[in-house]
């Protein structure tokens, strides 16, 4: 590997701020790829499209130069030029400096009568005829013609001390030196097959495209590259997951199964049925469980997992359940204390609000096996929580927790089965790409007699006197707001103020406020006072988001509906529609955001949670929804699963084909993939099958 330093320019000092945007090799650099284009040619000769950001440039001749002191310390340099298109004026502004000359070099670089390019930003947004500069470049200056202008040019990520101009020239040379570091690693029959272009084409025309076509191509390639070699190491990881034994076994019994089921009051859903099938033979099987539970809002996660953590049970096996808040876990320890009564099942609640003596007994209980079934939040991925023989995970609403929160608690068991569970569902080619070593179970339908939500825009008024109305029949209401403090932001309304308001407003009838902040137990108490009908008006924050469930609430106002993502406005929607009145959501936006219109025009159209989801992707892209998992776990520098949903296909399906046909990867056409596979993945995810 050639240190960065051997690049022409490239001290020790450069390679230092290079090495703080993780450059130390001209490899890294060459793979160092542009943030965006910009189309420097000009007028004329420019394509519009949309990876290309339009930058205004200007050629010609030099006929006027006036170097002015504005007399309040600042310095401008103005030049004006003859071109094809008529006169153009550009100034460079500098700080007045009385030791030296700012403008030294421009003095001596733009003489009248030279041939000069120049890039800044139009003084006036539709002349291109006056501009401020920013760079400039003569025409007798054959390098800067290749690199900096009259071309589409790379715009890359910087660092303090970097200017755009030297990573430019320094990517330059290293696109003009590194060509044995290019070399192609794919089979040569996939790479044709796919209808890639050559990787050090590519390598090259990803910096210096010389046009659209190039760039487009090259992008491609790389994008190809990312999301086949990322499934691949799915696809390994899978195998390794799949590859261990559990060294115990499980019995259906029935001895806690059978009176769960008379507990319930109700008769499973074909979809739980279906899923509780699918995760007890999953449970049976020698391996391990690795699988992903979606299921829309109220289809009815809650006792499916329960019914696995009950097969754990049985076979005197511990479960862990983690919800994302405190007020979701206190929620599923009520629903569990009564769907469990009499079984004999010994559950526990841990969260952060368990006092030292009472966590001191509980611990102890848990590490004695006095426990089987412990309920919490992050507190149970605390170090001192220990289990004596922890035999399955449940993860609740897993997007609220990261890769790392879900690997902690499973190694509190030895070859623990794990059951993720989620209401936010992806597209399949999405869902095979980001949880590629897990396996999918989905709950299509909700438990009969659910009414469908009406959901409307409303304004505030018209949003209050339904919540007028709702009270006056004897049902409850949920008022959201987005924040708990008023903010600078005067579009945002709070909690607290909106309850002081809504006090007043609603006299009379008795409302209630919650939100995040607020101590435990009085959390508790709000919770409890709304559950049990004294409260007719709850305001909140999103803390109600999840796994409330107050058949008599049957009005959700959600103010500035316009600051919540997809997700969660279905997700707090979800919180009424739960009896058998019938249900409305009013929408309450106070001013307009982002591409707000577009997720509540998709409120009002569906109430389909996998449909919305699917919306909601390529509406803010999947990493922003997938965060975590897109960037910090993968390297994907080009590629965004949902823009690129096609070339991910194709990758998904090369995949299959490669390993059907050597799974081990030994074959001489696949041994460059196996080495760039090591080289990525092998440690970040532990592949030792790599190794
Ligand atoms: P989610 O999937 O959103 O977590 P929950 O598990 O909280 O949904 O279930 C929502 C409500 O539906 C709960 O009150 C639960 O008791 C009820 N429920 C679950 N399954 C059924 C069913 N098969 N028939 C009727 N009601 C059910
Ligand atoms: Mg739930």
């Amino acid at each position: 590997m050639t240190s960065i330093q051997f690049l022409k320019g490239v001290g020790p000092k450069k390679a230092e701020l290079f090495a703080h945007l993780g450059v130390e090799t001209l490899d890294d650099l060459l793979f160092y790829f542009p943030r965006k284009w910009e189309d420097r040619r000009l007028p004329g000769r420019k394509e519009p499209l949309p990876l290309l950001e339009d930058a205004p440039v200007v050629r010609g001749k030099i006929k006027h130069v006036r170097d002015m002191y504005t007399g309040s310390g600042l310095r401008i340099f103005k030049i004006v030029l003859e071109t094809p298109y008529g006169e153009a004026e550009a100034s460079f502004f500098k700080r007045h400096s009385p030791r030296f000359d700012v403008f030294a070099a421009l003095r001596k670089d733009l003489k009248e009568g030279r041939t000069v390019w120049v890039t800044g930003t139009p003084e006036d947004p539709l002349f291109l005829s006056r501009i401020r500069a920013d760079e400039y470049y003569l025409e007798d200056d054959a390098r800067a013609l290749k690199m900096h202008v009259g071309r589409i040019v790379p715009v890359y990520p910087l660092t303090e001390g970097l200017t755009a101009r030297f990573m430019r020239e320094a990517v330059y040379e290293a696109v003009m030196a590194g060509h044995e570091a290019v070399g192609d690693f794919l089979p040569p029959d996939l790479a044709a097959g796919r209808g890639l272009v050559a990787r050090d084409l590519a390598a090259r025309a990803i910096h210096f495209p010389e046009n659209n076509f190039e760039l487009t191509q090259s992008r491609r390639r790389f994008i190809y590259e990312e999301l086949l070699l990322m499934a691949l190491a799915w696809a390994i990881k899978k195998r390794q997951t799949k590859g261990v034994l559990k060294g115990f076994s499980y019995e259906v019994r029935k001895t806690l199964l059978t009176p769960f089921r008379a507990n319930l009051g109700f008769q499973f859903t074909a979809g739980q049925a279906h899923a509780i099938n699918e995760i007890f033979t999953d449970m049976r099987a020698p391996t391990p469980m690795a699988r992903l539970l979606e299921g829309d809002v109220g289809s009815g996660k809650t006792v499916v997992a329960l019914s696995a953590m009950l097969l754990a049970a049985e076979n005197g096996g511990q479960s862990v359940f983690a919800a994302p808040t405190e007020i979701l876990a206190e929620q599923h320890f009520i629903t569990f204390a009564s769907l469990l009564k009499g079984l004999g099942v010994r559950a526990a609640l841990l969260t952060g609000r368990v006092k030292a003596a009472e966590r001191k007994k509980l611990l102890a209980d848990l590490a004695a096996g006095k426990i089987d079934i412990l309920l919490g939040t992050h507190a149970v991925m605390g170090e001192g929580v220990v289990f004596k023989n922890l035999r399955l995970v449940v993860i609740d609403e897993q997007h609220r927790f990261g890769v790392r929160q879900r690997a902690a608690l499973r190694a509190k068991g030895d070859r623990a089965d794990m059951l993720i569970m989620t209401a936010t569902p992806i597209p399949r080619t999405l869902f095979l790409a980001l949880y590629g070593d897990l396996d999918l179970s989905v709950i299509k339908e909700l438990p009969p007699g659910r009414k469908p939500v009406k959901t409307t825009e409303a304004d505030e008024e018209t949003a209050f006197a339904a919540v007028k109305d709702e009270a006056a029949k004897g049902r409850q209401v949920y008022v959201v707001y987005p924040v708990i403090e008023e903010t600078a932001d005067a579009d945002m309304k709070s909690v607290k103020a909106e309850f002081e308001r809504l006090k007043v407003l609603f006299r009379g009838r008795k409302v209630d406020m919650l939100h995040g902040r607020m101590p435990g137990e009085l959390k508790k108490q709000v919770m409890e006072d709304f559950a049990a009908g004294r409260t007719d008006i709850l305001v909140a924050t999103q803390v109600i988001e999840v796994g409330i469930d107050v058949p008599n609430a049957t009005l959700m106002v959600i103010n500035n509906a316009e600051r919540y993502g997809l997700a969660s406005l279905h997700q707090l929607r979800g919180r009424v529609g739960r009896g058998k009145h019938d249900s409305r959501c009013l929408l309450v936006p106070h001013g307009r955001a982002g591409d707000s219109p577009e997720r509540l025009r998709a409120m009002l159209q569906s109430s389909n949670g996998f449909e919305l989801s699917e919306k909601d992707i390529y509406i803010r892209g999947a990493g922003e929804i997938l965060g975590v998992r897109q960037h910090g776990d993968m390297d994907l520098k080009l590629a965004d699963m949902a823009r690129d949903k096609d070339i991910l296909e194709q990758a998904m399906q090369d995949r299959e084909s490669i390993l059907a046909a050597d799974p081990e990867l030994q074959a001489r056409g696949n041994r460059g993939l196996r080495k760039k596979l090591r080289d990525l993945y092998a440690s970040r995810w532990n592949l030792i099958d790599l190794a």
